[in-house]
């Protein structure tokens, strides 16, 4: 028996109904047009590691798409280089690949855990990258529609952790734990360069001891960035308990830029009339240090090395993790007034 457990970075969640790996994008999709007419529950899974299930399980099909492809449309020094690339292929591939080829633009996004087809889902972003900044298109099968379609970069809304395919999780005020539109190949536009885009977050402007707006062999940027994250717990690695997480639980919050924030707290510009502030700054302001754990909770706790990242230390139950993410969320909102946002898809479970 398959279990969510089993196919999340956060290993909890209970049974699926059944588990369909598709070889090909015939068996994807078809898989998931005869589930959507039959009514049975579809879960387009990739990593699993922007999830978090309940441990009553799924009672659906989940489909995994096991495709590892990236294919070179055009590359020349005007146009930089186009590629398509499958949903099913690993992520960080695509990034060491880039780096290898002279890709310049997604160096910052290093050691991000997942599959390519989840990544213009929330926009992923770090380290002052985003993968938007690059993706020309996504080629998709609308579940509404029951066709293969394209959406070209402005159709997508992309932004901070969102996009139209995250914003189709929600129909008829109904949650659905896959998009409207299943991703099915990404096509990234990137810069031929073997320097960096320019260094946009300070942190890592400060670990290659240069300055920001400075560009920086994409190589070293791809280490710097993996061993900033190496130290937060960012990067899977099954013996460290820190990285049995969904990687940051909050957003940080976007708010108006009048809105009160507390003394001290990081204001960062998120465009005309708006202001972003830290996630983490708040939680440990609000007094949830790293570790932090409610007493009874069992093995689920608070980073010991990132207060964002809610993590499971053994065999934590998904009830638990939903426990731990309202008392950071109460506290913080008791303290501040700001309602915190998780980041990861939530199956089965409520906030
Ligand atoms: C240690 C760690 C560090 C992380 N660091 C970052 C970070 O720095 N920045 C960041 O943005 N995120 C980060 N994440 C979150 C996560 O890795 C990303 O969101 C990633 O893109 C999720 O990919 P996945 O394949 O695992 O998605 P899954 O968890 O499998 O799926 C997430 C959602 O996307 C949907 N989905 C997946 N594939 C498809 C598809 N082909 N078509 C349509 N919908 C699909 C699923 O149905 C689900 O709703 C981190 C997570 C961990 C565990």
């Amino acid at each position: 028996m398959t279990t969510l457990a089993d196919l999340t970075t956060l290993r909890v969640g209970g049974p699926v109904g059944r588990l369909v790996d598709a070889a090909t994008e015939e068996e994807l999709v078809a898989t998931v047009a005869a589930a959507d007419e039959a009514g049975e529950p579809v879960l387009v899974l990739g990593g699993g590691s922007n999830l978090l299930a309940a441990d009553e399980g799924f009672d659906g099909v989940v489909v995994r798409d096991t495709r590892a492809e990236i294919a070179v449309e055009s590359q020349d020094a005007c146009g930089g280089a186009a590629l398509w690339v499958s949903a099913g292929m690993p992520w960080d591939d695509v990034v060491l690949r880039a780096v290898a080829e002279g890709w310049a633009g997604i160096e910052a996004l290093s050691g991000i855990p997942g599959s390519t087809g989840a990544t213009p889902v929330q926009n992923v972003g770090a380290y002052g990258q985003e993968v938007g900044d690059v993706v020309a298109m996504v080629r998709t099968w609308d579940r509404q529609e029951r066709r293969v379609r394209t959406l070209a970069h402005g159709e997508l809304g992309l932004g901070y952790r969102t996009s139209v395919l995250k914003r189709s999780l929600a129909r008829d005020g109904r949650w659905y734990p896959t998009p409207r539109y299943v991703v099915l190949q990404v096509m990234f536009q990137m810069r031929l360069a073997s320097l960096s885009e320019p260094i946009r977050y300070p942190e890592l402007a400060r670990a290659l001891d240069v300055e920001v707006g400075d560009r920086v062999d994409s190589a070293e940027v791809r280490a710097a960035v993996l061993a900033l994250r190496a130290g937060k717990g960012m990067v899977l690695d099954g013996a460290d308990h820190d990285t049995w997480s969904a990687g940051s639980f909050f957003t940080n919050p976007v708010l108006p830029e009048d809105a009160p924030l507390p003394d001290g707290a990081p204001r960062f510009d998120a465009g005309p009339g708006l202001v972003k502030t830290s996630a983490a700054w708040l939680i440990q302001a609000a007094g949830f240090q790293k570790g932090f754990a409610v007493p009874g909770g069992g093995a689920a706790s608070l980073s010991t090395k990132h207060v964002l990242a809610l993590t499971n230390r053994g065999d934590a139950t998904a009830a638990a993790l939903i426990e731990l993410a309202r008392t950071v969320r109460d506290g913080v909102r008791e303290a501040f007034g700001i309602t915190l946002v998780p980041e990861p898809v939530l199956l089965g479970v409520d906030l």
